[in-house]
């Protein structure tokens, strides 16, 4: 039995690349994380051999009685930490868990109400060419020119006029904390089912530094792999009222067999997700944001066309409007890059630029906060970030400075190959 070296040298060489990308570089795409290694050897296990249709207990093929205990693990942790009545945590990916939940909650040709994709939503939440665009007729809410933010006074006005069957609330690019009380007063007055998409913000709610929407849902979808640090993939916790229904449109209703090795790596997630540590990173997630929105409002940024939006942050991401900056969000993107930052462009509201291009930047903390920046880490790679953005140093200078980051916190230090 080979190795991966022996039997397939050009797939070694991309992982071992990408391990070397990944600890050189300093990762802010505000969706992306580093997975513990206990996930790494869950997610590489023999349980990637494995069929289990069905739930614990209730398969549809023999020899799960391993794989059972591994995801009724799965269940109870997830229940434990958000406080839900009831998970599954069998959806492949996030927007596998939100086609399962507009499954449960609605039918084809009912009314989806959620935020726009141009103001931050996500294309589940009803894009045109995505499902929930193709399948549900969509009315969406958007963020306020000025501000940046939801004014719930005018999504409670369009819930009225428009009666939903269902209102998601949730978002991809989003600074601020969500009304959840208001969104469930509305949907209540208008006899709306309510979603909240926390994808994003989930690890914030583990740590008890962001409300958590699960009091207030009918059902909350999440992934595993943002600010949680989990492996890639969904869940979704709901209501005992739900329960039955979510479970029927996730099994059989969206997927086939459950990716067994996943869900264990859920499990180790979901357990390093109760911990104090995972309640001290999730702190410097914050922080680190609110120091890069307050240095890219710095005088240097303004005159450079550098706009925070929003004006700071609650969350662990940092939304820049370049409409009045020389460079656009793909210039921007490129530039940082160059500097040994990931980031991704981001549209802006009402952007006058295309999409492939955008006017915008999402920052995001949670990776480096992983990697073990604190204060000091995230001023100094803020300070890189403005620099990059306004022209203030060259980029030989400023890759220099990222470097420097890298190596004071270094990434999987002991793994010797991806
Ligand atoms: N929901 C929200 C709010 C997201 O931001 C994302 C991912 O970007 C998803 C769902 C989809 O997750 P996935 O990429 O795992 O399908």
């Amino acid at each position: 039995d080979q190795s991966i070296d022996a039997l397939d040298p050009d797939i070694a060489q991309v992982l071992d690349r990408e391990l070397a990308r990944q600890q050189r570089t300093l990762e802010m795409i505000a969706s992306e994380n580093f997975v513990p290694r206990a996930v790494l050897q869950a997610q590489g296990s023999v349980l990637t051999n494995k069929y289990a249709e069905g739930y614990p207990g209730r398969r549809y093929y023999g020899g799960c009685e391993e794989v059972d205990v591994a995801e009724q693990i799965a269940i109870d942790r997830a229940k434990e930490l958000f406080g839900a009545e009831h998970a599954n945590v069998q959806s492949h990916s996030g927007a596998s868990a939100n086609a399962a939940v507009m499954h449960a909650l609605a039918r084809p040709g009912d009314k989806l109400m959620g935020l726009s994709l141009a103001h931050g939503g996500h294309l589940t939440h009803g894009m045109k060419i995505n499902f929930s665009g193709r399948l549900y007729d969509i009315v969406a809410y958007e963020t306020e020119p000025g501000t940046g933010l939801i004014d719930m006074d005018k999504v409670r006005e369009l819930a009225v006029a428009e009666q939903p069957k269902v209102i998601v609330a949730g978002w991809s690019a989003y600074t601020r904390q969500l009304d959840f009380a208001k969104f469930r007063e509305i949907a209540d007055e208008v006899g709306a089912a309510l979603w909240v998409d926390m994808a994003h913000f989930a690890g914030l709610v583990a740590a008890g530094l962001h409300p958590n929407p699960v009091p207030y849902a009918d059902v909350v979808s999440t992934t595993i792999h943002k600010t949680i640090g989990g492996p890639r993939s969904g869940m979704i916790l709901c209501t005992e009222k739900w329960a039955k229904k979510i479970d029927s449109a996730v099994f059989p209703g969206q997927q086939g067999g459950p990716l067994m090795h996943v869900i264990a790596a859920k499990a180790v997630a979901l357990k390093v997700a109760a911990s104090e540590d995972f309640k001290d990173r999730q702190a410097r997630t914050l922080e680190g944001a609110r120091i890069i929105a307050e240095r890219l409002q710095a005088e240097d940024a303004k005159a450079a066309g550098v706009k925070v939006i929003s004006g700071g942050t609650d969350v662990h991401l940092v939304l820049v409007d370049l409409v009045d900056s020389e460079l656009d969000g793909q210039q921007a993107e490129d530039r940082l890059h160059e500097a040994g930052i990931t980031v991704n462009r981001n549209a802006v509201p009402n952007d006058p630029r295309p999409p492939r291009v955008t006017s915008g930047l999402r920052i995001g903390t949670p990776a480096l906060a992983t990697r073990g920046f604190g204060a000091a880490e995230f001023t100094e790679v803020a300070d890189v970030i403005a620099l990059t953005l306004t022209g203030g140093a060259d980029i030989e200078t400023l890759r220099a400075r990222t470097a420097a980051l890298a190596e004071a916190k270094p990434l999987y230090a002991d793994l010797q190959q991806y």
